[in-house]
């Protein structure tokens, strides 16, 4: 059954009663159940399901192993990804922003200066964190490193630090997804957090200090998200992607990898995991319905998890969909700032 506006308004108020604002239209277009993938890009599916690279109901921490935007000729999705991209690349406007976006990554870094400038851990993360957001970056965090959150069989090197940036999306352009101004309009912001980790890491380097950086969507050697919440940028949503405090789930991120004597910012609990337990809003608006009602064992952890076997083959023929990122309520304009506070009081209530 198509999802209609009003079951969208019942289970938002139920959530949010004084949130009046959120247009459900995104999730009215999307029509459950009835999506079947197309049998030319079912033919190359693998043998092994995408929930069991991810470790799915796996109960014992373990690193996790590449699934997807890597190599494709390393990992058994590869024909799957090719296949995304020779449908992603029909659009001139998503072929021009990653053209943009080849530019910045092949801009050369400088080499690390000869003279260290010296400063205390406090000092350098303030000034992290200003130059970060004078780069370009609408929000910045510093987590220590994690050794867990590097794949399985990669190697990073003995970084201490994972500065994580995040960039938001124009959301206007975004809550047309899935199609091609929502897809340009994420190259173009993966572009801006590229751009932005390029500039820092550089800027590092003039300061005589290591630095490398790390910008979606391939996933190279670490997993972001981890790194990001523990660098107070969010909490992880139903949809498996981040909700941050003021963008909503309305983001993308990239990371600078550093030695520079840093502190840590620390995880960023604001609510957004406790507001999903009683929102559907994605879940209801998941053409392949693929969001799950309940937090699922993930090498681990518990946590919010997004069916892989059931969310690729419809991101792949709906231009990298985002409908769940757009649909979130925490995404609109404005909304993220009232439920933060809606949230503060709910817990105030509760103590
Ligand atoms: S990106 Fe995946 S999980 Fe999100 S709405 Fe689309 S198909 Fe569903
Ligand atoms: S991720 Fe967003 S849309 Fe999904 S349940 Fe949480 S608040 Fe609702």
């Amino acid at each position: 059954m198509p999802r209609g506006h009003d079951t969208c308004w019942r289970r938002l108020g139920a959530a949010s009663p004084g949130i009046r604002r959120y247009d459900c239209a995104m999730s009215a277009r999307a029509d459950q159940g009835r999506y079947t993938p197309d049998p030319d890009q079912m033919a190359l599916w693998p043998d092994v399901s995408g929930n069991a690279i991810n470790g799915l109901s796996e109960t014992a921490p373990r690193r996790p192993s590449p699934v997807y935007w890597h190599e494709p000729d390393t990992i058994p999705h590869g024909p799957l990804q090719n296949w995304f991209y020779s449908r992603y690349t029909q659009s001139a406007d998503v072929v021009a922003a990653r053209a943009r976006r080849q530019e910045i990554i092949d801009r050369p870094l400088p080499d690390i200066a000869p003279v260290q400038r010296l400063e205390s851990p406090a000092q350098w993360s303030a000034l992290i964190r200003d130059m970060a957001k004078t780069f370009g970056a609408d929000d910045a965090g510093i987590a220590r490193m994690d050794a867990s959150w590097i794949f399985e069989g990669r190697d990073q090197g003995e970084w201490k630090w994972a500065v994580v940036i995040a960039v938001a999306h124009d959301y206007e352009a975004l809550k047309t997804a899935p199609g091609d101004a929502a897809a340009t309009e994420v190259v173009n912001q993966y572009g801006r957090a590229l751009k932005v980790v390029k500039d820092l890491t550089g800027w590092i380097r003039d300061q005589g200090w290591a630095a490398d950086l790390k910008g979606g969507p391939m996933a190279g050697s670490m997993v972001m998200i981890p790194a990001a919440i523990e660098a107070g940028l969010g909490e992880l949503g139903r949809h498996g992607s981040m909700i941050h405090r003021t963008f909503g789930a309305n983001f993308r991120l990239a990371l600078v990898l550093t030695d520079l004597p840093l502190a840590a910012d620390g995880a960023d609990v604001f609510g957004a995991d406790d507001f999903c337990t009683s929102c559907r809003v994605c879940s209801d608006a998941c053409p392949p319905q693929a969001i799950a009602d309940h937090k699922q064992w993930v090498r681990g952890t518990e946590k919010w998890y997004v069916d892989f076997d059931k969310c690729l083959p419809f991101f792949n023929e709906n231009k990298g969909c985002a409908i769940c990122i757009a649909v979130c309520p925490w995404s609109r304009p404005g909304v993220a700032e009232t439920l933060v506070k809606k949230m503060a009081r709910r817990r105030a209530r509760a103590t």
